[in-house]
């Protein structure tokens, strides 16, 4: 598939200034001006969608259609298969309005023991990210990323956000919330331009910029 161009300006389709700083980091190897939704004052659209692609291709065809630029979104969260995959696209709301994820953590803990979840087998999870990138004209292009691992209690870590506590990446000694920021979400780019990251947006991240910019980023 050949994609438009996309610089010099991108919009980031949020209003989370977290999710805007980790994309500025991201995006900080390419030749790129970023503003965001927040900063445009366009309106938050209702995520209406029944996934985290349909929901993150909400959020950036509402960016692009009202700035007139391409429009950079994700949406993303925690899924637990021996919850049904909750919390799921509910990962953000299971926190409540005051963001408190210690309640949210627990209410995953309680729900896997009501389940006899003991064993980590018993107790599998992953992250998973959809980025979506749409342009004025209608065009878009959609990603997705996940990262396996299991979910354990107590919580460890307080580097992280959200459920990074109870997350231990499959392969690794270290919960997400013991990692530093670059350990979990930093993308490195071989001499062929392949994209590998850890994270389940680092992942989605990587796939998207390898097909934008076949070569890695620009020197
Ligand atoms: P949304 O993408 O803004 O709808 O919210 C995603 C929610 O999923 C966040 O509020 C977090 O609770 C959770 N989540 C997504 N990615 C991560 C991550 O990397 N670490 C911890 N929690 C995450």
């Amino acid at each position: 598939m050949t994609l438009p161009p996309i610089g010099p300006k991108l919009v980031i389709a949020t209003h989370n200034l977290g999710k805007l700083r980790e994309f500025r980091e991201l995006l900080a190897p390419f030749p790129l001006e970023l503003t965001s939704a927040g900063e445009l004052g366009l309106p938050e659209p209702d995520e209406t969608g029944t996934t985290y692609a349909e929901n993150a291709r909400i959020k950036a065809e509402a960016a692009a259609n009202a700035s007139g630029l391409p429009a950079l979104s994700d949406d993303s969260g925690l899924c637990v298969h021996t919850l049904w995959g909750a919390p799921g696209l509910f990962s953000a709301r299971w926190a409540g309005p005051d963001k408190d994820f210690s309640s949210a953590m627990l209410r995953v803990e309680e729900d896997l023991q009501d389940r006899g979840a003991v064993a980590p087998e018993q107790r599998r999870a992953a992250f998973v990210a959809a980025l979506s990138l749409a342009w004025p004209n209608g065009d878009a292009v959609d990603v997705e990323g996940s990262v396996p691992g299991v979910i354990v209690w107590p919580p460890r870590g307080n580097l992280g956000f959200g459920y990074d506590p109870i997350f231990l990446p499959d392969g690794h000694h270290r919960t997400f919330g013991e990692m530093a920021a670059d350990e979990k979400h930093g993308v490195t780019w071989d001499a062929a331009g392949k994209a590998s990251g850890l994270s389940h947006r680092a992942r989605a991240f990587g796939e998207l910029m390898a097909a934008l910019y076949p070569g890695g980023p620009p020197k």
